[in-house]
Formats: structure tokens, C-alpha cells, sequence
């Protein structure tokens, strides 16, 4: 204990974590088990860097997602509630910086061999990378029948994440196959440098390429970002771990002389920041980099990550200081020796005893169902049992009883969400579904989209295929096909050869006339390009709305609304939303911590356009909210606050916890899923750390489902429980099989449809070793699930809400009620509100006013 400790960002921490948090100099490895605390000393070490008079944009860390980043930024500004907001802290993922990085550098790179990136590319998502090879593939005179676009695709994402761009490629091809590809992925990126676009992989291949290459750019990045701390290290790939020792440095030696050359350069130092670099930066030359992790919950090896990351960190920073954090501060006893009890099985592992600090609690409990609706509707009665009883507890450990907020239910893939949505549904429990990506895949606001992609790079053709003839301008694929011929003879973009589209020979002149007023169009929110002038909309939601609205977005969809399309007044909603989601990131923006947009001025000019112009805010806005929209992430969905239950895939729940935890469909094929034990029959441990990763998000409540039979594709199959329940320790979890109590029902529920019955389904039983042992664990049919008995589905009308009337809810805003349903307490209302989607509520607890 020294004078350290008694630093208030040190309180609430255990030895070892104010250990981590105060040791800020040189390399550091944090090496813990779940919910020991290794997101929040990373929080906490932000703080603390700051308090030591750390300027705020010598400090970098990144997360796994979007949101875990704007939380962390929250915590830390909370943790520094007295002082001055941290206003160039770079908080961030992976994608996120890159992005900017590329963004604020690739000018920085013209000239270079391949390189062919502007400023102001765009990003494409995986629908516009299928796009633009389904044309490769057409090109090169072969069929997507042979050469699937999405595996194509998937070998060259392999490729990118080893940091082989197509030249390295080819040059490492040597069989058929391979050259096969090699061509494909060199056609590929050429066809994206033409539309001046990359894809997400590009992203950190691109920026590792101008680091390595550029000295200039690696010498202002090191420069700048002297403290690196990187939060789930054991999921990074190849190429995010030769990024992050891009990011501090090759050498100690090396990142020292850095600082006196370049320093004067630093960018982006605001006002109310001090003007001149700490003049004895702390800790100046260490490598400053501090990574946290844990092995043991390392899930994207089916995309890249590298485990050896993690485990060789010590031989890539030698001498760097190892603290391992022995306390679960998140789950009770019970529930972290089922979990511990899994992981064990594991081979390929070192072993790390946790202390439960919470004490004692309720085992977790494993029910094998009859079928996905029983399941589904286990997992209703225990949420309902829960809430009545409060036996989940409150976060604090009381028993009061537990809000919807507290329940999570995840699973392997998003194909099993369905049913257990219809039921929640039905019970009339709020419930959201995280995926982040949703909104955005829908096709109006993906036109949308492509309008803003277009504005902001006209060069962008996948976008601009898109929308041409969206709503219909009577440019039709042919007169398209005609204009992109003419624009590959002469090696301009399509936008360019539409500008004077008189000119191309065999182009109809309507098609030509519509082609010009086309680009007026774009020309008109973008004063031609220079983004001046008094057509040039005034901020970033005045140019979505009228992007939308002037290109005839709108009336397109209005008019199909008119004809009483339901689903189209939706898509108007939608449209809506987006200007409203503009208006929100313009207010939230902080060009501080926006590496691509702090230019200094003297940068500035230097990088600046051929006509000597900086880009003008509103495009730099503009390319943020694309750069934005394209990274979101499934997991940036997760909303605490939304007063539900939260339903994801395993594989997003990483990092969050939850007192209630439900995992469903834990059979063999799902978890471990098919793919995993084709790929490694031996043993599926990745699956396993999945299942790890579920099971140590709960705080106190954990329930585990099976079910017997499952219908896949609409063929219901006898499944095998997964070994995994097998593995978990007898002692330590509650198994009841279920599956016998369930079929009366089940008939009575679903009315007597289903001729084949579950009974007259040839049983072929149990197959695998572990399934056998699941079997004799299971032993005798315990009580039926309580609430399994009939329920009321059918919609009711209600007198105080019919369908189509118009409310406000407090949170979700207005809404028109789609449909009310179920009785007394269970009466709920499904509501589609203008800005939240559709949601159904419990009308007793929604709080709804009629408009
Ligand atoms: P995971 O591996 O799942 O990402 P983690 O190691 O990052 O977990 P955190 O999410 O940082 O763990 O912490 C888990 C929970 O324990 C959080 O609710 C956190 O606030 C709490 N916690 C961490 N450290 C302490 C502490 N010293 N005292 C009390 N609560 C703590
Ligand atoms: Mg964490």
C-alpha cells in the first residue's frame, strides 16, 4: 500500500485491480476469467491516465462493439464528473478507427503501387461485396453456380485477415483452385478501387499497408496515441494484432525518437486543451500498451481471431507485467462451478481458479423439453415464476422481484429466436431483439442509404446501380449496361459518363435526358461537388430529409401506402427515422475524438483537395454517419435501459451480463453446432468457450433448455442433447426432463393440426456417449413446467384500445395498435410505433394513452 491508493479512482477495486489500474507505464497483461473485472479496470485506468494530467488524446482503447465504446466513454466521463469532459479520447473498435484512420490518410498514399483509396471512400457491406462479385464472376466468364460469390467471398476475407492483398495472393497460389481465386480476388479489388470503395477487412488491411509503408503516417500515429489499452484482446485476428504494434511502436527506441520529430504536428488540440505536448510525456518511449483478456472466452476463431495473440503477448513485449484478477464479481457460486465445471473439458488451456464474491445462490437448472414450443413456453413460465416470486433478486442481491430488463434469453443462431418471440409475444411480455443490423437491411432505408453513399462518393457504383432508376426514371438495366460499358472504355466512373451521356453513341436520348437530370439531382445537394452554394443543404438531417424527399423516395412509397399498403406505411416510418437518426448523430458528434476530422491546420492544407479546400463539414459529417451506419453492429443493439427482455445470439451477449440468463436449444448440430464438429470432430472447444462465454453472463438466475424434438426447415427431427449439459457438474445444476409432461398439452394448446404427433415419430434415440450419460442424468419425469396449461390467443377487441387506434407510450412515443389479445393481467397490445417498431406491451404495466 502507498500514497497511490488512496487516490479516489483506486476506491471499490481489489488489490490486484487497483494494481492493474495504477501501473500505467510500459506493457501490461491482464489475464482474467469472466466478470473478474477486466472491462472495468480498463474504465478505470481511462480515468485514472487522465487524473495523472494524460492529455486526453494520447489515450486509445478499443472494444469489441460500438456500444461497449460509448459506454465506456459514459463510465469515464461519469468517473470524471468534477473535471472538464475528455474531449479527444479516442474510444473505439477496431473497424471504427481504421475507418477514420483511412479516411484521414490515404491521401497520404497516392501514388503508391495498388493503393487507389481516396478520403472519401465508402464502406461495403457484405449485400454490396455479393453485388460487385456476383459481377466479377460474370466478368471473368464464369457462374456463380460454380463459384459461389459467398465463398468466394470467404476466402478472400481469410486472405485479408492474414494481410494478403490479391498481388501477395497470387503470388502464394499454386494449384488450380487457388489461382481461380487469386484471379476472382484480383478482379474484386480492382472493382472496388474503381467505385472507390473498400470492405470491412479492407478496413484494417488498408490501415496496417500506410503504417508500415508510410513513415510519415506511422510517425503522427505513435506520436499521438502514447496509451493503448485494447479490451478482448483474445478475440483479435492477425491483423488487428500487427495493427496494435503498429499502434505502439515497433520498438521502445524507435516510438521514443518519434516524439521530438512529430510531435509538432500533433493534430486537433483544442482550445480548451493545453497548447503544447506534456513536455516530459510520461512514460515517454515505453510501449504503453495494455491488453485484457481471457482465453478462455475466445469465440471468433471461425473468423480470424487468433488465440496465440493473447498467449504470446509476453514474448512480443518482453518484460511486460502479467496481473491476473481472481475474483468473479458477477456470478454466484453455484453458477460459476457449472461453468467452470465445462470449461474444464477443454484441453488446449490453462486453468483459472475464480473466488465467487456473491456468495451462494440458486443452481442453475436444465430442462429437456419436448419440442421448441414447449421450450419456448418453459422459458415463458420460468420468467413469469420469477416475476412473481422475485426469486431472481435484484442486481443488488435482494430479493425484490426482477424487471423484464433482467431477463436475457440467448442462443446459437438467429433462426431459434422465433418461436420463443411468438410466445413472449403471446404472454405479452416485452421483449426486444438485439440486432443492430436489422433496421438497416431493410431495402427503403438501404435506398436511402445508397443516396447519402452516392452524395458523399460519387464513384460509389454498387450504390449508385441501386438507385438510378429508383424510383423509376426510365433508365432502364439496358441504357445502365450501355453507360457502364462506355465508362469502362474510358476508364471513368459511371457518375462521370451519366454527366454527359449525350455523348455515349447508342444511348436513347430519353435515356440520355434522364440520365442528366439524374446527376442535376445529385449535383443539387452537393453544389457540384464543392458542397457551396445556395442549393446545398444547411446540416446533416436537412440533407437526409431532402435527399429522401427530392429524390422521389418518398412520393414512392407514399403513393403505395395510399393504395392501403400496410407494410408500406411502415417503410415510410422508416424513412422518417433515418432523418431522425441523422439529427441525433449531428447532435452527438464530437469531431475531437474523430481522428479523421482533428487535422491541424497545417495537415490540413497539406491533405487537402487539388483545389487547396479542407472538406467542408457537412461532407465530413455526412461521411462519419455512412462510416457509422455501415459498422453497426448486431451487439450495438443492446439496450439496457429498453424495460425488456433482451434476446440475442451467444455470440453478442460477450461482455454483458445479466441476473437472469436463459440459453435455449443446447443440442447437438446447434451448440455445438453442425459446422463446428465437421470441422473439428475431435472437439468442438471454440463451441465450448460459446457455451462458457452464455453461461458466465448470469448474475443469479440460469436456465438451460433442450428440446427433444425440433423442427428444422419444417421437417421436425429427433435431436440429441448436446454434451455439454452432460459436462456440466451434476452436483452443481438441477436436470429435469420434461419432455413426457408436455405432449397433452401441447395437443390441447395447438388444437389437434398436427397429424404426425411427437408419439408417432420413430424414436431412433440417443447416439453419442455423452447423449447416453445426458440420458441417465436425466433419470425420472419430474412435475410438468406450472404454467404449461391452455392460454388465450386469439385476438379480443378491447374497448379502451381497438386495433388502429393511435397512443403515446412514455418511452416508445406514438404508436397505432395492431392487435390486442389475451385476458385480465395477460391482456397486451401489439403496437407499431413510428419510431421503436413494432413492440408488444402488457397493457396493465405499458402506460398508454389513447391521441
Ligand atoms: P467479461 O470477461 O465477461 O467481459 P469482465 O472481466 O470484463 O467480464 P466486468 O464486466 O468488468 O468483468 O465486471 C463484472 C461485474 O463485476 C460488473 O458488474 C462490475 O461492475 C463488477 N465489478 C468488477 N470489479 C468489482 C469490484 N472490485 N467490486 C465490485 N464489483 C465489481
Ligand atoms: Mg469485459
Amino acid at each position: 500500500m502507498n500514497d497511490r491508493d488512496d487516490h479516489p479512482l483506486l476506491a471499490g477495486l481489489t488489490a490486484a485491480q487497483r494494481d492493474a489500474v495504477a501501473t500505467v507505464d510500459g506493457p501490461l497483461l491482464i489475464l482474467a476469467g469472466p466478470g473478474s473485472g477486466k472491462t472495468r479496470v480498463i474504465t478505470r485506468r481511462t480515468a485514472y491516465l487522465l487524473t495523472l494530467g494524460v492529455p486526453p488524446w494520447q489515450i486509445l482503447a478499443l472494444t469489441f462493439t460500438n456500444k461497449a465504446a460509448g459506454e465506456m466513454r459514459e463510465r469515464v466521463d461519469r468517473l470524471l464528473e468534477q473535471g472538464p469532459p475528455a474531449r479527444g479520447l479516442t474510444i473505439s473498435t477496431f473497424h471504427a478507427l481504421c475507418a477514420r484512420l483511412l479516411r484521414r490518410y490515404a491521401p497520404m498514399m497516392e501514388g503508391a503501387p495498388r493503393w487507389g483509396v481516396r478520403g472519401d471512400y465508402t464502406i461495403y457491406d457484405t449485400d454490396d461485396q455479393t453485388s460487385l462479385m456476383k459481377r466479377v464472376i460474370a466478368d471473368l466468364g464464369l457462374t456463380t453456380g460454380n463459384w459461389s460469390p459467398r465463398t468466394v467471398l470467404g476466402q478472400i476475407s481469410a486472405a485479408k485477415n492474414q494481410l494478403q492483398d490479391a498481388a501477395a495472393f497470387a503470388a502464394g497460389a499454386a494449384d488450380f483452385h487457388s489461382k481461380m481465386i487469386a484471379r476472382l480476388y484480383d478482379a474484386y479489388e480492382r472493382g472496388l478501387r474503381h467505385a472507390n470503395a473498400v470492405d470491412f477487412d479492407d478496413l484494417l488491411m488498408l490501415s496496417v499497408r500506410m503504417l508500415r509503408e508510410n513513415a510519415d503516417v506511422r510517425n503522427e500515429v505513435q506520436a499521438r496515441w502514447k496509451y493503448l489499452m485494447i479490451d478482448e484482446y483474445q478475440d483479435t485476428n492477425h491483423a488487428q494484432f500487427v495493427l496494435s504494434t503498429m499502434l505502439v511502436g515497433e520498438s521502445a527506441g524507435e516510438a521514443g525518437a518519434s516524439d521530438a520529430s512529430s510531435v509538432e504536428g500533433l493534430p486537433g488540440i483544442e482550445d480548451d486543451e493545453p497548447a503544447a505536448p506534456d513536455p516530459a510525456p510520461r512514460g515517454g518511449g515505453r510501449r504503453n500498451v495494455c491488453v485484457v483478456g481471457d482465453p478462455d472466452q475466445s469465440i471468433y476463431g471461425w473468423r480470424g481471431a487468433d488465440i496465440a495473440n493473447i498467449l504470446s503477448f509476453e514474448e512480443q513485449y518482453p518484460g511486460a507485467k502479467v496481473i491476473a484478477l481472481g475474483e468473479n464479481f458477477r456470478s454466484t457460486a453455484p453458477i460459476l462451478r457449472a461453468a467452470d465445471g465445462l470449461i474444464r473439458h477443454n484441453k488446449r488451456r490453462k486453468h483459472k481458479p475464480l473466488i465467487a464474491t456473491r456468495g451462494d445462490g440458486h443452481r442453475p437448472e436444465v430442462i429437456l423439453c419436448r419440442d421448441e414450443h414447449h421450450e419456448a413456453a418453459v422459458v415463458v413460465d420460468w420468467i413469469r415464476a420469477l416475476r412473481e416470486f422475485g426469486a431472481a433478486g435484484g442486481a443488488d442481491g435482494s430479493r425484490s422481484a426482477p424487471a423484464w430488463k433482467d431477463f436475457a434469453i440467448f442462443y446459437r443462431n438467429n433462426a431459434l429466436s422465433r418461436v420463443v418471440e411468438d410466445a413472449l409475444r403471446q404472454a405479452g411480455m416485452p421483449h426486444v431483439i438485439v440486432r443492430g443490423t436489422a433496421f438497416y437491411q431493410r431495402e427503403e432505408v438501404k435506398d436511402a442509404v445508397a443516396y447519402l453513399r452516392v452524395v458523399a462518393n460519387p464513384a460509389d457504383e454498387v450504390s449508385l446501380r441501386r438507385i438510378v432508376n429508383k424510383p423509376a426514371r426510365k433508365l432502364g438495366t439496358t441504357s445502365i449496361e450501355k453507360l457502364a460499358e462506355a465508362a469502362a472504355a474510358s476508364g471513368r466512373t459511371l457518375m462521370d459518363t451519366m454527366r454527359d451521356a449525350a455523348r455515349v453513341g447508342d444511348l436513347t436520348p430519353a435515356a440520355a435526358g434522364a440520365a442528366r437530370r439524374f446527376v442535376e439531382l445529385v449535383d443539387q445537394w452537393t453544389g457540384g461537388g464543392s458542397f457551396m452554394g445556395a442549393s446545398v443543404p444547411d446540416s446533416l438531417p436537412d440533407l437526409v430529409s431532402r435527399v429522401i424527399s427530392e429524390s422521389g423516395l418518398e412520393g414512392h412509397y407514399r403513393a403505395l401506402r395510399d393504395k392501403g399498403n400496410e407494410e408500406d406505411a411502415e417503410r415510410l416510418a422508416n424513412l422518417e427515422e433515418i432523418v431522425s437518426s441523422a439529427r441525433d448523430f449531428q447532435e452527438q458528434y464530437d469531431a475531437a475524438s474523430d481522428p479523421a476530422s482533428d487535422l491541424g491546420e497545417a495537415r490540413a492544407a497539406a491533405l487537402a483537395g487539388p483545389d487547396g479546400a479542407a472538406t467542408p463539414p457537412l461532407l465530413a459529417l455526412l461521411r462519419a454517419y455512412l462510416e457509422r451506419v455501415s459498422l453497426v453492429a448486431d451487439a450495438d443493439a443492446v439496450d439496457p435501459a429498453s424495460g425488456a427482455i433482451t434476446l440475442m445470439t451467444l455470440h453478442a451477449a460477450k461482455g454483458l451480463e445479466f441476473p437472469a440468463v436463459a440459453m435455449i436449444g443446447l443440442e447437438e448440430g446447434l451448440l455445438p453446432s453442425m459446422r463446428a464438429m465437421e470441422n473439428d470432430p475431435g472437439e468442438p472447444e471454440e463451441e465450448r468457450r460459446l457455451c462458457f462465454v452464455g453461461i458466465t453472463r448470469a448474475m443469479q438466475r440460469l436456465l438451460i433448455t433442450s428440446a427433444k424434438y425440433r423442427s428444422v426447415r419444417g421437417l421436425r427431427e429427433r435431436t440429441i442433447p448436446s454434451r455439454f449439459i452432460a459436462e456440466l457438474p451434476a452436483q452443481d445444476v438441477i436436470v429435469s426432463d420434461q419432455s413426457e409432461s408436455w405432449e397433452e398439452d401441447d395437443f390441447i394448446r395447438r388444437g389437434i393440426e398436427d397429424d404426425q404427433g411427437p408419439s408417432r415419430r420413430p424414436d431412433s434415440g440417443p447416439r453419442s456417449p455423452a447423449a447416453r450419460k445426458l440420458l441417465d442424468t436425466f433419470g425420472g419425469s419430474s412435475p410438468r413446467s406450472p404454467g404449461s396449461a391452455p392460454r388465450t390467443r386469439a385476438p379480443v377487441d378491447d374497448p379502451q384500445f381497438p386495433a388502429g387506434c393511435k397512443v403515446r407510450h412514455p418511452q416508445f412515443g406514438v404508436g397505432t395498435v395492431r392487435e390486442v389479445s389475451g385476458l385480465g393481467v395477460n391482456r397486451r397490445a401489439t403496437i407499431a410505433f413510428l419510431q421503436a417498431g413494432t413492440k408488444t406491451l402488457i397493457l396493465q404495466y405499458a402506460k398508454l394513452e389513447r391521441v
